[in-house]
């Protein structure tokens, strides 16, 4: 699905170096690279505060935490997400309250939203999946009129921008609250282990997640709540530091890519390509189609006999995880992403994709359905 190897070739000998650097100074943790990194990726994203943590899974908890909610308060979340968006919920007591999302954009909507609202409701956990924005706006508008904090789930979006009806645009991950992401290294600013990162422009809550990801502590040795221990290596943000500078370049790669998927596929009938919303650039962290005659399972099978990887993002909808089941009562379904996870597939899509092999996955495809 990704060629982590070939990228690394190609940035060989800059990154072996920013990595002897941090172990021949031996400063591994909170090192000047993290600095120079938190500080380079604020810039980029326009934000005022970067804090960097273990991974993004972590960086989703601490935001919450941060929020100051209490045991039963409830968060909504796309039920169509990957499990750490909801998991954190529950971990810290509060109630994940599932909804649907938008056939075409993968994301939830606030009319979507709007049928989950309670007088418990306390935050909205909006995912850009896929690497296209969610409507912030929208949910920005709703969000404030309902006093409900936001905290965007950018793990999959970074380095994509949303443009409001003024014309203005930002960054994913900056218009909420908060905003978090994950370095994992297939995301698409990836390191190579784990690594994760909180966005803010809000002083205060910058303050405690800092706080907070440090142990809870103010002051070395004195401990104002219950925190966690999550931080960025300063090896990870090293060669974080470096890929950074090529993420523009990355995003590109990747919407080279998935024009050509587009255009191969668009006379396809039973396929129905990524959309692409007016409001947000997609940075195509996943290419997925929609296989429109239900046969979505054989397209998979065909793909595996031709060597061609593939992945299904997600098979089963959060409500009917068993993980999950207290959240949601039996027999709960949510139309459309029921219909996604019989439905999707996504295909290989990275930054050093070969012409070749691209024409290749295209020419099974096309294949499959019997167009050529
Ligand atoms: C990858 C991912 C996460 C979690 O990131 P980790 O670094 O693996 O903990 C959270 N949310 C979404 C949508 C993701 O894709």
């Amino acid at each position: 699905m990704v060629d982590l190897i070939s990228q690394y070739q190609n940035l060989k000998p800059e990154i072996d170096q920013a990595i002897s650097e941090v172990c021949a100074t031996a400063t591994f943790i909170n090192g000047p690279a993290v600095k120079s990194f938190t500080d380079n990726l604020s810039q980029y994203l326009d934000v005022q505060h970067v804090i960097g943590c273990a991974n993004g899974t972590d960086a989703l908890q601490i935001a919450l935490m941060a929020l100051g909610l209490k045991p039963g308060d409830e968060v909504i979340v796309p039920a169509f997400t990957y499990v750490a968006t909801a998991e954190v919920i529950g971990l810290l007591n509060l109630t994940p309250v599932m909804v649907d999302v938008q056939a075409d954009t993968f994301n939830t909507t606030i009319d979507l939203l709007e049928k989950a609202l309670t007088d418990k409701t306390k935050a909205i956990v909006p995912v850009h999946l896929f690497g296209q924005s969610a409507d912030m706006e929208a949910i920005m508008t709703f969000a404030k009129a309902n006093n409900l904090f936001v905290v965007e789930d950018n793990a999959q979006a970074i380095g994509a921008d949303y443009t409001f009806s003024n014309g203005k645009t930002a960054k994913t991950g900056t218009i909420g609250d908060i905003g978090t992401t994950s370095f994992f290294p297939s995301k698409n600013l990836g390191c190579y282990g784990d690594g994760g990162a909180i966005f803010t422009n809000n002083d205060e809550l910058a303050k405690k997640i800092r706080m907070i990801a440090n142990h809870g502590q103010k002051k070395k040795y004195y401990h104002s709540v219950i925190g966690c221990n999550s931080r960025l290596d300063s090896i990870q943000a090293a060669i974080l530091d470096i890929k950074l500078k090529h993420l523009d370049l990355y995003s590109k790669a990747r919407i080279a890519v998935a024009d050509k998927y587009d255009e191969a596929f668009k006379n396809i009938a039973e396929l129905k390509t990524p959309f692409r919303a007016k409001y947000s650039t997609h940075v195509f962290h996943q290419y997925t189609l929609i296989v429109q005659n239900g046969k979505r399972d054989e397209l998979i099978e065909y793909l595996k006999t031709n060597d061609i990887p593939c992945g299904v993002y997600y098979p089963v909808p959060l409500y009917k995880q068993e993980a999950f089941s207290k959240y949601a009562e039996p027999g709960f379904e949510l139309q459309t992403t029921e219909e996604l996870c019989r439905s999707v597939i996504s295909l290989p899509i990275h930054t050093e994709m070969k012409p070749e092999i691209q024409d290749y996955i295209i020419s099974k495809v096309e294949k499959f359905f019997n167009v050529l």
